[in-house]
């Protein structure tokens, strides 16, 4: 079993720095990248302020709260991942940047480290296709708010060996975390449950037959859902969730029930991404 200590991130945006915040609350040195700089100095303040909030609230010390950031790390050169034994990868929901992401993995890293990507759906196998050594690339998929979710699937493509996956079992465990382990399929398995979640709603409030504000209270109050759909997405990233129903739906040759809605594919052309952009199906102020 491969002993981690450092751990490099991928991608700094909603998963990339709710991963890196839970790295770091468990004690382990995280180092973040992005293509976009501005990105990571962003995250890392979204961090801090997070925890700051955890001392107002009197549920950390000052000092413990120091510690975790002393242990985040940001760089806007991927080499600075050589020493990491695991490297998490989170950019955005797309085949193409995460191959290029994963062979240059492949150049910087050591032969030893553990190549792990949070994809929701895209397939692990087809991710690491490219590279020379398949047998430590995994999926590991946290779940938004990741400090705070306590499930994470491992996904074991086909090429990955059972090293990989019983590392990454035994370390989601030592960070709190319930891993579940997956074959590499479409969506896997919660993905996949929740594409119709999600797609009934988008038609439902489309046919005018109840308001999104409607539909998210009957599921809260009635179905006894933590949220709605439409609230939901907005924590997901509209984008992100129409790139995931695509994949899955693609990756499922066309089947019906899982066909993406042109009302996602509108509010990703207008910008109207949720949260992220202070907009979505709701406003947010903050
Ligand atoms: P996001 O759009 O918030 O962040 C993606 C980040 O990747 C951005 O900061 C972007 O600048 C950066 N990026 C783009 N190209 C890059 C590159 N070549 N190298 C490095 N960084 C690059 O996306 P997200 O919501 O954090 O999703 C990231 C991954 O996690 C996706 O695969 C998504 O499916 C998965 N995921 C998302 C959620 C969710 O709720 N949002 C939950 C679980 C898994």
């Amino acid at each position: 079993m491969r002993e981690i200590e450092k751990i490099g991130i991928v991608g700094s945006g909603t998963m990339g720095a709710g991963v890196a915040q839970l790295m770091i609350q468990n004690g382990y040195t995280t180092i973040m990248y992005d293509i976009d700089m501005e990105t990571v100095g962003r995250a890392q303040s979204a961090i801090e302020s997070r925890l700051d909030r955890f001392v107002e609230k009197k549920r950390i010390s000052t000092v413990e709260v120091k510690t975790m950031k002393d242990h985040l790390k940001t760089t806007a050169n991927l080499s600075d991942f050589h020493d990491c034994q695991l490297v998490i990868e989170a950019s955005p929901e797309n085949l193409d940047i995460k191959r290029a992401i994963f062979k240059r993995l492949e150049e910087v890293c050591s032969e030893k480290t553990i190549l792990a990507t949070n994809t929701s759906s895209l397939s692990i196998t087809e991710i690491s296709g490219q590279i020379q050594t398949p047998k430590r690339v995994a999926g590991f998929h946290f779940f938004n708010p990741a400090p705070v979710m306590p499930l994470v699937e491992v996904i074991h493509g086909l090429k990955t060996d059972a090293e990989t996956v019983n590392t990454l079992v035994v370390f989601a465990q030592k960070i709190g975390k319930s891993p579940v382990v997956c074959k590499d399929t479409p969506g896997f398995i919660v993905n996949r449950v929740a594409r119709p979640f999600y797609g009934e709603a988008l038609k439902i409030m489309n046919e005018q037959v109840a308001t999104v504000e409607q539909i998210d209270r009957i599921m809260k109050k009635a179905g006894n859902f933590k949220m709605g759909p439409f609230e939901l997405q907005d924590l997901i990233g509209i984008d992100i969730n129409f790139a995931v129903t695509k994949s899955v739906h693609s990756s499922f040759h066309g089947e019906t029930r899982f066909r993406p809605h042109y009302v996602q594919e509108r509010m990703v052309q207008a910008g109207s991404l949720g949260r992220k952009t202070k907009g979505g199906f709701f406003s947010y102020d903050t």
